[in-house]
């Protein structure tokens, strides 16, 4: 679980961030709209823990734009501000859940979980596109209902562009993410991983996008499984 905390305050971003790297997440701890915005651009994020009250703007203009773009990575809004209009119009602005300022950590982490289960079904049901089912926690895959036998880094792969379908995933992304030792442009190892992946669980589900990277597309072309 990759969370980006976006949040100014310095003991209370410091306590969530413990909190989280404790229950096994990775933690990316911003302060700023703009370095926010980049970090969404750029980098895998599963889910935004987001401040309204930033130093360089209203957390809700991250939100809303991430919502223009199509982006639905789930994020659970922390804010001090109570009033009930404002509560309407985080969710209104395509917020997933809310939390008001001060609260327990452990109420934060339960929040995550069930935001995170809901969204990706990190421990509960399967995600599903198409005729393939995954199950992240079991790491057991389905094509048509028949189990794919899945190396780690072939599952690592699938499991990226399977959670960000429709959005194309560079080569660099992918190399990073799965691959040890991450960035080498001469080797050719995510190749020999995206070809044994695309045998076992059918060529037309991940499409190459020239130059670029690749991405699964939610819905199939015609003639795709
Ligand atoms: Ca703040």
């Amino acid at each position: 679980m990759n969370i980006l905390l976006v949040e100014d305050d310095l003991e209370l971003g410091n306590g969530v961030r413990i909190a989280l790297e404790d229950e096994g997440m990775k933690v990316t701890w911003l302060r700023r709209v703009q370095e926010a915005a980049r970090a969404l651009d750029d980098a895998l994020v599963d889910l935004v823990l987001l401040d309204l009250g930033l130093p360089d703007g209203d957390g809700l203009s991250l939100l809303a734009r991430l919502r223009r773009a199509r982006d639905t990575t789930p994020v659970l809004v922390l804010t001090a501000r109570d009033a009930l209009e404002d509560r309407l119009a985080g969710l209104d602005g395509g917020a997933d859940d809310y939390l008001v300022k001060p609260f327990a950590l452990a109420e934060l982490v339960s929040r995550v979980r069930a935001l995170a289960r809901r969204s990706y079904g990190l421990e509960g049901q399967a995600l599903v596109i198409r005729n393939l089912t995954l199950h992240e926690a079991t790491m057991r895959v389905t094509v048509d209902g028949r189990p794919v036998e899945l190396s780690r880094s072939e599952f690592d792969l699938l499991c990226l562009l399977v959670k960000r379908a429709d959005r194309v995933l560079t080569r660099r992304t992918l190399e990073e993410q799965v691959l040890p030792g991450g960035l080498n442009n001469e080797s050719n190892v995510l190749d020999v991983h995206m070809s044994n992946l695309r045998r076992k669980i059918g060529a037309g589900f991940v499409r190459t996008v020239r130059g670029v990277g690749y991405v699964i597309d939610r819905h199939a072309a015609a003639g795709e499984p």
